[in-house]
């Protein structure tokens, strides 16, 4: 079997597409979208996602507002911009670029944003509302996942999804979204992580693998049963090259559908990025 590739590439573009007449819409109306985000320091990666980020909102006609600040930048100074954003009313997203310098406290300045401008999805509020089953704004690598399987009519209900990695912005809310009694959700859900035993046991029992480890391809094609759809989130750097969580070219003889890296779920991000932002916008027209 050779998989078919999920091209996130076009996808993207596709839900990109599907925004402009919505943003077209609100600038008719008087109420262009705005995105600000906070960029702290200079680590280079994060330099490029939030230039992707800039050049998305450009290119859709969403106003967006970069704050690039020192990497001495205090807890104070971050959260006082932060109160002045949640005020701004030309601002319906704000993003605060990951990972901070260290000495920040990443939770406290995220729990600070106003959760109806959370468009990234990590305020307490919005993962709890997401764990019920009535999200305002999902986290959007994880909501990214989802729109590339149902994009490609992978249907979820009744499967055995599992997912390696349970961090609060990828694992545990893509698991919680999968799980809902929802349409393109309904699986039945796994979450591995370091801790777990035998993780081939659990791996080879999915009918979809979804990679979101950050350790560069671990997954293999033993670790992997034929026909199974696999979902890679994993960006890792490895001399000079981008590689995924998976090992694409053991595994995908084996798969049904497998996603690239790049070209997979990484385009997907920054569209849903766009997304909430159109749709938070949105809201304050419409409630
Ligand atoms: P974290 O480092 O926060 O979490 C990684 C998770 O994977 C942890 O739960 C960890 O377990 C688990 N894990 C790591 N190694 C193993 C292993 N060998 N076996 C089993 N479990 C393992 O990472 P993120 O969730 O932030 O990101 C994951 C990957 O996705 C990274 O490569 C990141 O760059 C990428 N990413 C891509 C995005 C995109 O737009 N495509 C967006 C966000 C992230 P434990 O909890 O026990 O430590």
């Amino acid at each position: 079997m050779k998989a078919t590739i999920i091209d996130g590439k076009k996808i993207s573009q596709e839900i990109r597409e599907e925004l402009k007449p919505r943003v077209q819409n609100l600038i008719e109306q008087g109420l262009k979208p705005g995105l600000a985000v906070i960029l702290v320091g200079d680590n280079p990666a994060s330099q490029v996602y939030v230039r992707n980020k800039e050049k998305a909102c450009e290119k859709l006609g969403i106003y967006s507002l970069k704050h690039q600040m020192p990497s001495t930048t205090s807890q104070t100074e971050l959260i006082q911009l932060i109160d002045k954003l949640n005020d701004d009313p030309a601002i319906h997203g704000i993003l605060v670029q990951l990972p901070l310098p260290k000495h920040l406290d990443e939770k406290k300045i995220l729990y600070h944003i106003n959760p109806l401008k959370d468009v990234d999805g990590f305020h307490p509020y919005n993962l709890g509302r997401l764990m019920i089953g009535d999200p305002v704004f999902l986290p959007c690598t994880p909501w990214g996942v989802q729109e590339l399987l149902s994009r490609y009519q992978i249907d979820v209900s009744r499967k055995n999804v599992v997912i390696v990695g349970r961090s609060n912005i990828v694992g545990k809310p893509l698991a919680m979204m999968l799980v809902q009694k929802a349409k393109a959700a309904n699986a039945t859900v796994t979450i591995c992580h370091t801790a777990t035993e035998n993780l081939a046991q659990h791996t080879r029992m999915a009918d979809i693998l979804i990679a979101a480890a950050g350790s560069p391809k671990m997954i293999t094609g033993e670790l992997v049963r034929e026909g199974v759809v696999v979902i890679d989130v994993g960006i890792n750097k490895v001399d000079d090259q981008l590689v995924g969580d998976v090992d694409f070219e053991s595994v995908v003889d084996r798969a049904s559908f497998i996603t690239p890296v790049p070209g997979g779920v990484g385009p997907m991000t920054i569209a849903m990025l766009m997304a909430n932002t159109v749709q938070s916008a949105e809201r304050i027209l419409h409630g």
